[in-house]
């Protein structure tokens, strides 16, 4: 499936079963913002819970804040967002399109490389069980020129990126014979910067001393809650502050669903320590992230860490967790060992002093810093799309299923008397009481069993309750399985046990 054609089915589907709507749809939706439905904002919580509860609870030197969205206009100056948040653009003249033309290069190059991959797998069909990939790499023309090519490029566009060089983002995709996807032209204005913060007013006065920005990432809460938390929550060197809030960005490239939204939600941890002791702790933290991520059970081929080469301003190491979409590896996760870039420049702009006195050594230092900030919406896109399955079954049917983590899952059991009389309505209910406030629970008694199995499936609940004649009897319930399908007889009482075991957030996070 194309990126485009499962964005399609995807989109439909989150319609359709209340994970996710365009944002004013009335009017027609307004790019790149969308709404979360009934079931999105259980998932959208779920993950929040893991997050927070594998930082917050798992580490006793981790506490958490709920900074304003909201900050003095000189954060982002401190911080650089005002002088270097920029994307540069470019335009087609004929479609009117804009692009970013650091996107442009980049689909570029990963176009040469997948006609490598292609030239390779013609190779190995053409070879058979004799082909030696490495030295056909090394040695077919076809993949060499290629591959020429691709350094030349690369090499062009590394180098304009570190000079900041937009004339020359330009010239490499005039030389490249870059055409806009929409009017096939290569009739392209120059580049220019443009800042991805949101800016508004206020108070009354519309004047440029009223400017504020909505926040585009939430580590400034951070930064500038630093010394507060530090002093009051008597935090010693090394710990760490967790926030979850909303970032926005007026992002140019925003048509990939919720991959890339102008209004969405960071989980970000900010950790202080010691200068010098800074690289120990990076490690940790990949290590860390790696396994919180694997935890869930999506698959460890599925992640793989992409160390940067080129540094940010602030950075001394980075690296990315990307996964496996299924439009191709992408960024999830950012883990950042920021120095003190952040935190001193917070002390040069505002005069106060954000050092720290280590008690043991007598020394007064202003801590550096690792991060690790993972999207929330991104985080849902993967655990959605590697989800989102159409199987085939024996019987001929297809059925379409969501097999999410169970933990994460919104909807954790589904009470379904067989038929709407005989009093098994009441012992269903007399169920659901039983279990709601240990899960979240539907009540469904609408259309057939099949069918209903069918909704259940589609929303990824793990187990639905089938409430039958032999109930009566022997309260007993049918128990049934999302993925494997089975269904197993058990005592209603047993029910509460049999569940938690799959679907206890508490039961993976004791892995980590
Ligand atoms: P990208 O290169 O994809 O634009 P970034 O490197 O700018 O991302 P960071 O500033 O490191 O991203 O932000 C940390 C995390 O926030 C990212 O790993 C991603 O999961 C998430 N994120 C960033 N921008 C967006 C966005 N526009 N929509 C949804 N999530 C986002």
């Amino acid at each position: 499936m194309t990126q485009e054609e499962l964005f399609k089915v995807l989109v439909a589907h989150c319609k359709e079963y209340g994970y996710i709507f365009p944002s004013s749809e009335i009017y027609d939706g307004l790019a790149a913002v969308y709404d979360y439905g009934q079931m999105g904002v259980e998932l959208k919580n779920n993950i929040k819970q893991y997050w927070w509860n594998a930082m917050t609870r798992l580490n006793e030197n981790i506490v958490g804040i709920d900074a304003a969205v909201f900050m003095h206009p000189k954060t982002w100056v401190a911080s650089g967002h005002v002088a270097a948040f920029n994307d540069p653009l470019i335009d087609n003249k004929d479609s009117k399109k804009r692009y970013r033309a650091d996107v442009l290069i980049e689909d570029y190059l990963a176009k040469i490389e997948e006609k490598i991959n292609k030239e390779v797998e013609k190779g190995r069909r053409k070879f058979g069980e004799s082909f030696d990939e490495a030295k056909f790499r090394e040695t077919n023309p076809n993949v060499l020129r290629e591959k020429a090519h691709y350094e030349e490029v690369h090499g062009r566009y590394l180098k304009a990126e570190a000079a900041n060089d937009l004339a020359e983002y330009r010239q490499i995709i005039l030389d490249c014979g870059i055409v806009c996807p929409i009017s096939g032209t290569k009739n392209w204005t120059d580049v220019r910067q443009f800042n991805l913060m949101f800016s508004t007013q206020f108070g009354s006065v519309g004047d440029e001393a009223n400017t504020v920005y909505l926040r585009p990432e939430t580590a400034q809460g951070i930064f500038v809650d630093y010394i507060n938390v530090q002093k009051t929550g008597r935090m010693k060197i090394p710990f760490g502050i967790a926030q979850i809030g909303k970032a926005f960005r007026n992002e140019v490239v925003a048509r990939q669903f919720i991959f890339r939204m102008r209004e969405f939600e960071q989980m970000e941890m900010e950790f202080f320590v010691k200068p010098g002791t800074e690289m120990e702790w990076f490690s940790k933290w990949k290590e860390q992230r790696m396994k919180w991520h694997v935890n869930l059970g999506m698959g460890a081929e599925n992640y793989r860490f992409h160390d940067h080469e080129k540094l940010a301003h602030y950075a001394n190491a980075a690296t990315d967790i990307e996964f496996n979409f299924p439009f191709g590896f992408k960024e999830l996760e950012g883990i950042h060992s920021r120095t003190d870039f952040d935190l001193g420049n917070h002390q040069k702009l505002s005069g106060k002093k954000l050092q720290y006195f280590d008690p043991e050594t007598g020394e007064s230092y202003v801590p550096y810093c690792v991060e690790t900030s993972i999207g929330l919406d991104r985080m849902f896109l993967a655990v959605l799309s590697h989800s989102y399955k159409v199987e085939q079954l024996e019987n001929g049917e297809t059925r379409t299923v969501l097999s999410l983590p169970a933990p994460l899952a919104p909807v954790k059991a589904a009470i379904l008397p067989l038929v709407k009389k005989d009093g098994l309505p009441e012992i269903a209910r007399e169920i659901l009481r039983d279990l709601r406030c240990d899960f979240n629970c539907q009540y469904d008694e609408k259309d057939s069993i099949g069918k209903r199995y069918r909704r259940q499936d589609a929303i990824g609940t793990p187990f639905c309750i089938t409430v039958d004649h032999q109930t009566l009897e022997d309260r007993t319930v049918t128990l049934r399985e999302r993925d494997s399908m089975n269904q197993v007889r058990v005592p209603m009482a047993v029910l509460k046990e049999k569940i938690n075991e799959k679907v206890n957030l508490n039961e993976i996070l004791k892995n980590l």
